[in-house]
Formats: structure tokens, C-alpha cells, sequence
């Protein structure tokens, strides 16, 4: 199977309890590796524009405020078929659906604070990395 990439956010629920790191180990655990990583604060343009696909939904105004609230730390995260492995690890998108043994089963709060985002296809993963990363600080 292909190396490839897939984006990753690390959300505020997780950023405000302290959950970066344990989160990012689970990431590593399942084989992906962080080949670029910032911590930022969204813009409300940046967040609207991020999820403007979900723009006609009734959780859009609620999910951006979110997003907007504390600090997230956006990756760019590589391994063997790494979109697939990314959701897999992930966990459903209602923790109250998710595996045991993902992050959304072990750390997420709800179907809204549920901890983590990863790209659902290899052509979203390379649109979104390229919404938050410079070619040049990604090092593989
Ligand atoms: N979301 C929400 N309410 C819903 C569905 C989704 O607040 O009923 C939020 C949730 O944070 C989710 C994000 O919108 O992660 C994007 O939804 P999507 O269906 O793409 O789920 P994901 O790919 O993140 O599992």
C-alpha cells in the first residue's frame, strides 16, 4: 500500500484539557506519522472557509463558533494508506457510535466536541493541507 498524507486537527475540546499529547501518541500508535504540526487559533474566515462543504447544515454556526473558541493544532500526518488509517484510529463521528480503543470513544465529549477531524478522501487531504501548510513546512 501507497505512503500518503492526510490533515488532522487536533480540536478544542482536546486543546483545553491538555490533550494534545495523548492524542497525537494514539495518532503515532496506529502508524501515522506528524510531518508537520502548528498550533493556531482560527479566524472566523478560516474556520467558515474550512468547513464552508457543511455551510446549508443546522450544526455549521455552532461547529465554527467551536472551532473559533480555543486553539487547535493543525498536521499534516503520513503513513500507509493514511486517510483511511487516520479514520479508522478517529473512531465514528458520534463517540457514542465509535469503537472501543479510538479517540472519539476514549476522549470525545459529543457528536460536536468529538476531539479530532482527518480528511475523508485523499483529494480533501490534499485541499486541506494546502488551506493551512506552506509546501515547505511540511518535512517528511
Ligand atoms: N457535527 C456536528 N453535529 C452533527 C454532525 C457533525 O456538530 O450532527 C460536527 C462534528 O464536529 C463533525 C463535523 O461537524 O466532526 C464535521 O462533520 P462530518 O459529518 O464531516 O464528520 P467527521 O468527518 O468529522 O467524522
Amino acid at each position: 500500500m501507497a505512503v500518503t498524507r492526510t490533515f488532522s486537527i487536533i480540536k478544542p475540546d482536546a486543546t483545553r484539557r491538555n490533550l494534545t499529547g495523548a492524542v497525537t501518541k494514539m495518532l503515532e500508535e496506529a502508524g501515522l506519522r506528524v510531518v508537520a504540526s502548528k498550533r493556531i487559533h482560527m479566524t472566523r474566515e478560516q474556520a467558515e472557509g474550512f468547513y464552508a462543504v457543511h455551510k446549508e447544515r443546522p450544526f455549521f454556526g455552532e461547529l465554527c463558533e467551536f472551532m473559533m473558541s480555543e486553539p487547535v493544532v493543525v498536521q499534516v500526518l503520513e503513513g500507509e494508506d493514511a486517510v483511511a488509517r487516520n479514520r479508522e484510529v478517529m473512531g465514528a463521528t458520534n463517540p457514542a457510535d465509535a469503537a472501543e480503543g479510538t479517540i472519539r470513544k476514549t476522549h470525545a465529549l459529543s457528536i460536536g466536541e468529538n476531539t479530532v477531524h482527518g480528511s475523508d478522501s485523499d483529494e480533501n487531504a490534499a485541499i486541506e493541507i494546502a488551506y493551512f501548510f506552506k509546501p515547505e513546512e511540511i518535512v517528511g
